[in-house]
């Protein structure tokens, strides 16, 4: 049976985080950063108002932030942002919360990333623990990929996916499908991700911030791509589950695993164990909703971390059931104000 009771450094029982639907909090994805050296068009518009430095929290306070939750029972920690990798000191915050992974408190550090500065990294997250990492990849066109981020440059994330590979992280690539832009590739991009080992994940785009592009423009229900891509390969259902809101299939052709991330076609809530926290402190119980907590008052007002305690626990009470994203002809407009790079993906 497994331990309802999470503890705390010093040994003090701590009750883990079960929100009211009975569902307990075990991932914490946290945004380092709301800053990126890309300009994705289904994630920014070209100029972002970025927070200004000092409303950040700082690494030991991300710090204090992540083991709050992890002595409540948090298992899983992925880092986000904007672009994780661009966050000043970011590798001195993975080996500090690396001391997670030896006490065995924690099952997994990892992160999702543009790539484009893992042949900087790539060995020391490795070094440090990091198994897996996600890395965001729509295109293999070069053109289409700069098109695509704006800013990007191919070929230096295929440099970061190589450095990732040889330093034995484990890749899996996430492709936002873009109606228009990059469907006709997917069958190119599953062969190409399998035939190095690596699974491959659509997602259908949210509705997310305003990026001065009409949302209906960008989006392609994963149930049509899939449609198409069971007319060239052998998709066959499995049961394997991430610990993230992806379907899976095997497909048969290529040995390798294909995802789904549907947040519009199919609503994935009623499993969902995780939270979300910006680099400000601000916790998102749901992607999809605007409640939130301050953490970060109650972080700073004290040394000890009752009061973060509390405030965590009274968050998690009001977590809501799910997310209701639309995008139709009605519904061309965002969702939600924030953007995907300030709560993280
Ligand atoms: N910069 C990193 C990256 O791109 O992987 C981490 C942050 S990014 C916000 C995380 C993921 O969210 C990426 O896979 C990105 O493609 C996805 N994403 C961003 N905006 C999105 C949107 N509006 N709808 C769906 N996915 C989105
Ligand atoms: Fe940056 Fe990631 Fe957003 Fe692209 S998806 S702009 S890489 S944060």
């Amino acid at each position: 049976m497994q331990d309802s009771l999470a503890f705390a450094p010093r040994g003090k029982p701590l009750a883990s985080l079960v929100d009211p639907f009975g569902r307990a909090i075990t991932y914490l994805r946290v945004s380092v950063t709301d800053r990126c050296d890309f300009r994705c068009v289904y994630c920014m518009a070209e100029n972002m108002t970025f927070l200004p430095k000092a409303d950040l929290l700082s690494l030991e306070e991300l710090d204090r932030l992540c083991s709050a939750f992890i002595a409540r029972g948090v298992r899983k920690l992925r880092l986000t942002g904007g672009e994780p990798l661009v966050r000043r000191g970011i590798m001195t915050l993975v080996a500090s919360l690396a001391r997670h992974l030896s006490s065995g408190a924690l099952d997994e550090l990892t992160l999702t990333t543009n790539g484009s500065q893992l042949p900087k990294h790539a060995a020391e997250l490795a070094a440090l623990g990091v198994r897996r990492i996600n890395v965001s990849l729509d295109t293999l066109d070069p053109d289409k990929f700069r098109a695509i981020t704006r800013w990007g440059e191919l070929s230096k994330v295929l440099d970061g996916i190589d450095a990732a590979q040889a330093a034995g992280l484990k890749v899996k690539i996430n492709a936002v499908a873009l109606k228009g832009v990059n469907e006709d590739e997917f069958p190119a991009l599953l062969q190409w991700a399998h035939g190095r080992g690596m699974e491959l994940t659509l997602i259908e785009v949210m509705p997310l911030g305003d990026v001065g592009e009409g949302r209906l423009d960008q989006y392609l229900p994963l149930s049509i791509a899939r449609a198409r891509l069971a007319e060239r390969f052998t998709l066959e259902d499995v049961d394997y589950r991430s610990g993230g809101p992806a379907r899976y299939v095997k497909v048969a052709e290529t040995g390798g695993r294909l995802g789904f991330i549907t947040p519009l076609t199919h609503n994935f809530c009623e499993s969902c164990n995780r939270v979300r926290v910006t680099c400000t402190g601000t916790l998102y119980m749901c992607l999809g909703q605007e409640d939130a907590a301050d953490l970060r008052t109650p972080l700073r007002a004290s040394e000890g971390n009752d009061l973060l305690d509390a405030a965590i626990a009274e968050a998690i009470s009001r977590k809501p059931k799910g997310h209701d994203f639309i995008i139709d002809r009605r519904h061309q407009r965002p969702a939600l104000a924030r953007h995907m790079s300030v709560t993280g993906g």
